[in-house]
């Protein structure tokens, strides 16, 4: 019997077993498909307080891994495939096992919707990007696109427009799902030009370990044209994932964890941290402190029940 099970092994789930591991409460991580989480696919991180010369993402994911080991926390290899939450203690079954829990942190955050093209899984984090906050940085003075026509596009491509030389706003529709505001806002850019009815055929150069270019093609008269561009940003949405919980705990209609004030899902012992509760922030620092604040959470709710 475990006093507290954390599911996800990003900033949120890393934090959460650094703080449950110091109150002594022997924390068991279960890792997830995507170890690490979104900075396990970042290069350099450089706005996470306390790296005046930043930080790789993986680096520091796994930093804090070291440190929440340092405490005790011990860690599982693969996902959480069934979980009751019906009565407590809480079950899990990680792969083929069932592990009881009296608690549990849900830190399994949210997965960056991809395009699915093969060569878009190769060249993440070397100008394949779903963080214009964390790499747009690094394209000062290039080109570079943006797939998608949210409000997550416009405000991503708008904020790219401080860097590159360039952006060009990719949609598969001539209809944009984004708000009237931040689309009105992305077309009065001078510095962002807008490609309506078109998709990404391919995207080069994997040979080259970098992106230098697009294939695109326009779904109305079906031409093709390649695109040369340093950065491909995809805003086209994110997955959290809770799928594994879905019935058991409420969440809106996307699957993001809906709280009930602080760390607190609707069931009791049962807390969120991170991205599966945040449709808006989404950083390091804000995971992190949510992890911080759900492990506060489980400590305080075991201390009340006499643990
Ligand atoms: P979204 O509103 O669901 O928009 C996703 C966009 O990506 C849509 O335009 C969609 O095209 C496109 N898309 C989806 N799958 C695609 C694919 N496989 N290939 C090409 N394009 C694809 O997602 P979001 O922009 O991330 O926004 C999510 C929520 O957060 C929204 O409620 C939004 O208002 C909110 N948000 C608010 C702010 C803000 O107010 N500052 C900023 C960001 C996000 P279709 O339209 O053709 O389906």
């Amino acid at each position: 019997m475990r006093n507290v099970v954390i599911v996800g092994s990003g900033c949120a789930g890393n934090t959460a077993a650094i703080y449950t591991g110091r109150a002594n409460l022997k924390p068991l991580v279960v890792q997830g498909h995507e170890a690490g989480g979104q900075l396990s696919i970042t290069s350099e991180v450089e706005n996470f307080p306390g790296f005046p010369e930043g930080i790789l993402g993986p680096d520091l994911v796994e930093n804090m891994k070291k440190q929440a080991i340092r405490f005790g926390a011990e860690y599982v290899h693969g996902a959480v495939l069934e979980a009751d939450l019906s009565q407590r203690p809480f079950r899990l079954r990680v792969e083929d096992e069932w592990i009881e829990t009296l608690t549990l942190i849900i830190a399994s955050g949210a997965s960056a919707r991809w395009v699915g093209l093969p060569n878009e899984q190769k060249l993440i984090g070397k100008g394949v990007s779903s963080c214009a906050t964390c790499d747009g940085f690094f394209y000062r003075g290039k080109k570079v696109i943006v797939v998608g026509g949210g409000d997550s596009a416009m405000e991503e491509a708008n904020f790219l427009t401080r860097f590159a030389s360039e952006v060009c706003l990719i949609h598969r529709r001539d209809v944009f799902r984004a708000s009237k505001i931040m689309l009105d806002r992305a077309r009065a850019n001078p510095k962002i030009k807008f490609v309506t009815d078109t998709v990404i055929a391919d995207i080069h150069d994997v040979e080259k370990g970098h992106v230098t270019g697009v294939e695109l093609r326009n779904i109305v008269t079906n031409q093709t044209w390649h695109q040369d561009v340093d950065g491909f940003f995809v805003a086209i949405g994110h997955v959290p994932n809770t799928a594994v919980f879905r019935g058991q705990i409420l969440t809106d209609e996307d699957g993001y964890i809906l709280s009930q004030g602080g760390a607190r899902t609707n069931v009791a012992g049962v807390f969120h941290a991170g991205d599966v509760q945040d449709r808006v922030y989404r950083q390091a620092i804000t995971a992190s402190g949510a992890g911080c604040m759900a492990a506060i959470e489980v400590e305080r709710f075991l201390e009340a029940e006499g643990h």
